[in-house]
């Protein structure tokens, strides 16, 4: 019986083809004070572009306070300064932030090894702490109000880190971010909770 002979051409095996990231894909490395970028990476784009205008200033009580979320991640810091019972608003956001400050909160642990953690120093406010230039209080607008803005630093503080911390929160998901300097602000684009009851 004549010996099998081998007719078959290999097939050629594909080269790996790495599947990047979007860390890696990420991209500034920093952002820095004073500077926006939106999720689709540009610096001009403004907040109300790239996350949606103020649909209205959600209020304790009502209907759309009722279907803001609560993190409670206890590897997350929240800073929770105001008194009581509106320390408890630093927790409560969209429902859409949930996601982009989860995968920031892994980020940051990543990048730092756990030397530091992610803070979060205001989320949704009804207290209206946030444009403070506007001293009328029924023109004050922030996407804060709705639960779609959250200011975020390292635990501990570390000024020196907020620009990387800014360009990982543009990196997570956050539909723009500005670092401020001594705080990342970021915001989501989702319809608001105003619109939904
Ligand atoms: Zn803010």
């Amino acid at each position: 019986m004549p010996a099998p002979t081998s007719t078959a051409t290999p097939t050629p095996v594909p080269l790996p083809t790495s599947t990047p990231t979007p860390e890696a894909l990420c991209d500034p490395a920093f952002l820095w004070a004073g500077q926006t970028i939106s999720s689709s990476g540009s610096y001009t784009e403004t907040e109300t572009a790239a996350a949606g205008p103020m649909a209205c200033r959600i209020e304790r009580g009502d209907c759309a306070y009722h279907r803001l979320v609560g993190q409670l991640d206890p590897t997350i810091v929240f800073k929770r300064e105001e008194t009581p019972p509106f320390d408890g608003e630093d927790i409560l956001m969209h429902p859409a932030m949930l996601y982009p400050l989860s995968r920031l909160n892994a980020l940051v642990l990543n990048e730092w090894g756990g030397d530091v953690q992610l803070r979060v120093t205001d989320a949704y406010d009804s207290l209206l702490e946030h444009d403070l230039k506007q001293t009328n209080p029924a023109r004050k607008y922030s996407l804060h109000f709705e639960g779609r803005s959250i200011d975020l630093t390292t635990w501990p503080i570390d000024l020196n880190r907020y620009p990387r911390l800014c360009a990982l929160a543009h990196c997570a998901g956050f539909d723009w971010v500005q670092n401020e300097g001594d705080h990342c602000h970021a915001s989501v684009k989702a319809e608001s909770l105003c619109g939904q009851c």
